[in-house]
């Protein structure tokens, strides 16, 4: 979604939270997921953006996602990217298909990378990585 710098902290990547950004990462932080609802056509637009891409409104509403998809697709990374993976490869990063349709790229939470499937039904999850920044992260539906 944007450009990202590693913290040293948590050895992990920090997302830059632009402007536009910020009615999503403060919902995030309430463990919230909210992203722009185009007034016009009504999909959900996604990366977040001034325009919807299926028909060029400009108009949106932050609304609330059911926090519910099924994964798309996912990759198992073996080589730690970031210090943060260096004792936790391999890792699978995740495509979650939400119900409102965007596809999103993520982390899988509670489930082996053994176990990951496409077509696996998630749930949204929060992960607290500084005071000001939580993320997006997704478990199996019904797990931890
Ligand atoms: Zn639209």
């Amino acid at each position: 979604m944007n450009t990202s710098i590693i913290d040293e902290t948590t050895g992990r990547y920090l997302p830059i939270q632009y402007p536009e950004e910020m009615p999503f990462w403060k919902a995030a932080q309430q463990r919230r997921l909210v992203l722009q609802r185009c007034d016009d056509c009504r999909k959900v637009l996604y990366p977040i953006g001034p325009t919807c891409p299926h028909c060029g409104s400009n108009k949106f509403t932050w609304s609330e996602m059911s926090g519910r998809g099924v994964v798309h697709n996912f990759v198992v990374y073996h080589k730690p990217w970031v210090p943060y993976y260096r004792d936790r490869v391999p890792y699978a990063l995740v495509q979650v298909q939400i119900e409102e349709g965007p596809r999103l790229t993520t982390n899988l939470h509670g489930v082996s990378v053994s176990d990951v499937r496409i077509g696996m039904e998630v749930e949204a999850t929060w992960e607290e990585l500084t005071p000001g920044v939580t993320l997006l992260q997704f478990k199996p539906r019904g797990g931890k």
